[in-house]
């Protein structure tokens, strides 16, 4: 029997976003399970589009392994993990590690850019600690998020690492799964060689749609060179994160290290020649709003406010696109999620029917967002637990806590808003339907999601336009104020690139 450790310790870490995720953001269940404990690592998850579900159901599938359940647990994106919640899940892992020792293995399911109050790099500080724990000599492989900015110490310390090859995000479980060959190679003593490139652009995480040319061509020629045991992956990198190893890169991994150097050298060079085609427009939310009124009425237009997705980080309450669409007259609007406890909590006091005078959204401190003061009617209240019912979080239930569509008032617009008491990504219709809205009938459906929303929300829209209002995930790079990332790096396909500079001119 080979006996193997699983764990996971996920956060996307946004330092552009004024909030931490402590170990009580960890503890709670929101998109995802609240912290998993041994067999229920297993059970909780089992079935669910998450890696660390396919890599024990592709393990299940052998006889020969027994698996050591340790922990899973992952935080809503935000700013950064604090110490406290960092050490206390790391150190459980750690102190497992130890009592369950001799392990044949080790599987991490890990995200790939989190950063703590005290480390940039916390993959690398996981992956430095699970290693002094289970010494040199038994394999580690990891999963990773493709919004991963994968440093040179967390190439060194794992033995093999698989990356998400979709965007929105519906083949989860299969790169856990993808985990599993390289960890028997690793087993029976085989060592894959790596070579890493780091690619000189960033590429605005609205860009980074893989429906679509340059990146499905980009993440076709990884899957298909991925062969005979060698691994080809490429991460499109987490914008939201400033640090030194920010943005897109490819690893190649293969037991020969020529075959590795050629894989690496090929994509790398279809990566620098599709940089002009990444579409990197964002107009406004007035003009989208005005494009989405001139489309003909039927199937609903979807407009993205992709710089305040929650699933980024994000306070998921800006109101640049609620003002818009107050001030345009927008006609047959659905808007989600907008999180604002206060303003749940004061519709589910006056319940259904009753007008409340309240500020809704605004709080998140970045400049010039306040709340949008006015009258409001209650229309419909739920307990906010929402059961998945899209490709990418199906068979899932998310809990978004008491939860109200407010209608204003105080405009000509014809407009409702589901507000939650937790922060979620607007990713799955189900936020709309499980309290009684329809939003096939809509003639505009406003998500706070980037890019994971087309999965559930293209099959019923007629057009889907990303616009760009305030929220701390910038798309328009040059505007983002990056302090920390390399300089020499171009802040999005054929912009300019990041100097020191450049960065005080923009902070000015
Ligand atoms: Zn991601």
């Amino acid at each position: 029997m080979k006996r193997i450790a699983i764990a996971g310790f996920q956060h996307e870490t946004n330092t552009f976003a004024r909030s931490q995720a402590d170990l009580s953001d960890f503890e709670m269940d929101d998109s995802w399970p609240g912290l998993l404990s041994g067999e229920d690592v297993i059970t909780v998850t089992r079935g669910m589009n998450l890696p660390i579900a396919g890599f024990v159901a592709a393990c299940e599938a052998d006889a020969e392994i027994e698996l050591q359940p340790i922990l899973w647990a992952s935080a809503e994106p935000s700013g950064p993990v604090t110490d406290h919640a960092f050490e206390t899940i790391l150190g459980r892992i750690t102190d497992q590690l130890r009592a369950l020792m001799p392990l044949d293995g080790v599987y991490l399911d890990l995200h790939g850019a989190m950063i703590t109050q005290t480390h940039t790099d916390g993959e690398g500080e996981i992956l430095s600690r699970v290693r002094a724990s289970v010494g040199p000599d038994v394999p580690v492989v990891i999963s990773l998020d493709m919004h991963c900015n994968v440093t040179r110490k967390m190439v060194a310390l794992a033995d093999a690492i698989t990356i998400f090859r979709t965007y929105p995000h519906l083949d989860m479980s299969e790169t856990g799964a993808r985990c599993l060959p390289p960890l028997r190679a690793a087993m029976s003593g085989q060592k894959l060689h790596k070579v890493f490139h780091q690619l000189p652009y960033l590429i605005p995480m609205h860009a980074q749609f893989t429906g679509a040319p340059p990146m499905s061509d980009l993440y076709a020629q990884a899957r298909d060179a991925s062969t005979d045991g060698a691994l080809l992956e490429l991460a499109v990198g987490f914008t939201g994160g400033d640090m030194i190893d920010t943005g897109p890169s490819i690893l190649a991994q293969a037991e020969d290290p020529q075959k590795a150097q050629t894989m690496a050298d090929q994509l790398l060079r279809n990566a620098l020649a599709a940089e002009a085609a990444f579409d990197c427009r964002l107009p406004d939310a007035a003009t989208g709003i005005r494009a989405a009124m001139a489309l003909p009425q039927g199937k609903p237009v979807v407009i993205a406010d992709v710089q305040d997705n929650p699933g980024g980080g994000t306070s998921s309450d800006t109101v640049g696109l609620l003002r818009a669409l107050m001030a345009e007259g927008a006609q047959g609007v659905l808007m989600g999620l907008m999180h604002d406890p206060e303003a749940a909590a004061a519709a589910h006091a006056a319940g259904i029917g009753a007008v409340c005078t309240l500020g809704l959204g605004g709080r998140s401190g970045l400049p010039g967002e306040a709340p949008v003061m006015g009258r409001y009617r209650v229309e419909a209240l739920s307990d906010g637990a929402v059961r998945y019912e899209g490709e990418m979080y199906g068979g899932g239930v998310a809990q978004i806590g008491p939860t109200a569509v407010l209608r204003p008032l105080d405009t000509t617009a014809d407009l409702q808003i589901v507000v939650s008491t937790v922060r979620n990504q607007c990713l799955d219709l189900a936020y709309f339907r499980h309290i009684g809205l329809q939003p096939e009938n809509a003639r505009i459906l406003c998500v706070k999601s980037t890019v994971h929303y087309r999965a559930a929300f293209d099959p019923i829209a007629q057009a889907a336009l990303s616009v760009g209002a305030t929220g701390a995930l910038s798309c328009d790079l040059e505007q983002a104020g990056y302090r920390h990332i390399r300089p020499g790096l171009r802040l999005g396909p054929g912009k300019k690139a990041f100097s020191a500079s450049s960065t005080s001119r923009l902070q000015q």
